[in-house]
């Protein structure tokens, strides 16, 4: 195992991976492409380098090797919220790598909606923003990162998230470009500092790529 990853040993490290789903009614929901491809594959890194990981899931298809006592399957972002809230004292470091919906339907249905009007309306509440919500809590000797996929102005508005949810380091992804973020099995990162710095890495595997945000975390520590 590479030095740098193996700081990580026995730390406590929550991961936050894929999507939420906001329920309409039922049987339908409002949610995202994430694949939860790369937060397991951070979880899959951290938990080789001997980390305790607490992996709080949103709705996957993924065969991992994960042990099964450390995956927290939620599904609304709420959920998600609660789960991290729970261990939000506890935890050393702090990886928010899921794509929650920023907002969910102010009322589900709780019967199937019908089409009978040709127009629809619902009212949207925002979701609680997990990181951010963790930025309020945490102390000097807590570390925590997260990602911002962006289509427009990403170097931008990575670094409003990386000040404002208080991240020691952000990954952007575009999404723009095949090969990269949602579903891939590859992604192509860079990764913005707070002190402005800004490194760029190539296409590559999502495993090698966990691997490439890991060793970058453990420095943190
Ligand atoms: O959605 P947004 O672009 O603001 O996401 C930036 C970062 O904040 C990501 O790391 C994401 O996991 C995290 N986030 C969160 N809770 C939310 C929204 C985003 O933890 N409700």
């Amino acid at each position: 195992m590479n030095k740098v990853i193996s700081k990580l040993k026995g730390k406590k490290i929550l991961v936050t991976a894929g999507p939420t789903r906001e329920y309409l009614d039922p049987v339908r929901y409002l949610s995202n492409e994430s694949s939860g491809k790369m937060g397991y594959a951070i979880a899959e890194v951290l938990h080789g380098s001997g980390a305790q990981i607490i992996l709080i899931s949103g709705p996957v298809n993924i065969c991992s090797d994960l042990p099964s006592e450390i995956v927290f399957p939620v599904t609304s972002a709420s959920q998600m919220f609660e789960v991290c809230k729970s261990n939000f004292e506890n935890v050393e470091g702090a990886i928010f790598c899921a794509a929650v919906a920023d907002y969910a339907p102010k009322h589900q249905r709780c019967k199937k909606i019908k089409k009978e009007d040709n127009e629809i309306s619902f009212q949207f509440v925002k979701n609680p923003d997990i990181a951010f919500e963790f930025s309020k809590f945490k102390t000097s000797s807590q570390k925590s990162i997260g990602f911002a996929l962006e289509t427009d102005d990403l170097l931008h508005n990575a670094r409003q998230k990386l000040v404002k949810k208080r991240f020691d380091f952000i990954v952007l992804n575009s999404s723009l470009y095949p090969g990269e973020g949602f579903g891939c099995d590859t992604n192509k990162i860079s990764i913005l500092k707070t002190d402005g710095s800004l490194k760029t890495y190539p296409l590559k595997q999502k495993k090698e790529v966990a691997y490439d945000i890991v060793k970058e975390f453990s420095k943190l520590f």
